[in-house]
């Protein structure tokens, strides 16, 4: 058995797996951004509950072979330190790896989420059996992950596939990491207000504009569309430097399914070079919102 940790902004999610498949799951609030002791405090608190509930289903802490933690932003892999959190900021610098195993006595691995979500995606999701697959996450931030044969790839320092900041428009937009024109700027929760903002004229959140355009609002509409356009870009930069067997795009953005989906496909079509990798597959993240959770305990 072992554990899975998704830290996010909002919440922190946690999983049991065994044979990789849930058998307890829970979700906390992570109370606070900024202040390390509160955030910690809830992830001992989240992982607690989970123990807990592993005792109800009538095994020993001793079963648990290894807890992954996933979170946002950069990670130094191999010296498991957490970079720049973009929505826990408290956890910057922090050696949370050390941290968790001097509390619980067990053996903690710190990932990115997004690699985390990618390898759940890969393992046993939309992109099972698939030799390369990538994942986008799109949400408070956009990162991203890259799996091939069942292997997450981290490049030299640990931190590749934060495709999330890849350049769309040299002189478009101000992205939250300082650069301009990011994939982010245009295609997480910011992003899309600020497209609903020049269209609409005022703010409409991102739920209400996906009710708005399932009932046909052509304006709502647009405003999918516009993203996907952005990150149909973003897509044919990918395939064309990757060649992928499938991308997967996850987080809460990706519940607009096909109203952003589709204009995506056709961009990337549109702009990718070769025209056989045309046809790669683009699909919506299928495992839910515990899929960061799952990859995470898929790293032990
Ligand atoms: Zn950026």
């Amino acid at each position: 058995m072992v554990i899975g940790i998704d830290i996010g902004g909002t919440n922190i999610k946690g999983v049991v797996l065994s044979d990789k498949k849930i058998i307890a799951k829970i979700k906390i609030p992570t109370r606070s951004k900024t202040n390390k002791k509160i955030i910690i405090g809830q992830i001992f608190k989240c992982i607690e509950k989970l123990l807990k509930k592993n005792k109800n289903v009538g095994r020993p802490t001793s079963y648990i072979k290894g807890m992954g933690v996933g979170v946002a932003g950069p990670i130094d892999f191999q010296n498991q330190k957490i970079l720049n959190p973009p929505n826990v900021t408290g956890l910057k610098g922090v050696d949370l790896k050390k941290e968790i195993e001097d509390k619980f006595k067990i053996k903690a691995i710190i990932d990115n989420d997004v690699h985390c979500l990618t390898l759940a995606e890969a393992s046993l999701g939309v992109g099972k059996n698939k030799k390369m697959v990538v994942g986008l996450g799109l949400g408070t931030g956009v990162g991203g992950g890259i799996v091939i044969d069942g292997k997450i790839v981290y490049g030299k320092s640990g931190t590749a596939g934060e495709m999330g900041h890849m350049t769309i428009d040299k002189f478009g937009r101000k992205c939250a990491c300082g650069q301009r024109g990011c994939l982010e700027a245009y295609t997480n929760e910011k992003g899309i207000q600020k497209t609903v903002f020049e269209i609409f004229g005022k703010k409409i959140n991102t739920i209400t504009l996906y009710n708005l355009a399932r009932k046909g609002d052509r304006k709502a509409i647009e405003v999918w569309q516009e993203t996907g356009k952005y990150l149909g870009l973003g897509l044919a930069n990918i395939v064309d430097a990757l060649n992928p067997d499938i991308i997967v795009i996850g987080g809460g953005i990706a519940n607009a399914g096909e109203l952003l989906l589709n204009s995506a496909k056709k961009e990337m079509r549109k702009n990718v070079l070769s025209s056989l990798a045309k046809k790669t597959q683009v699909l919506k993240a299928g495992l839910g919102e515990y899929a960061g959770a799952i990859g995470a305990g898929l790293l032990i």
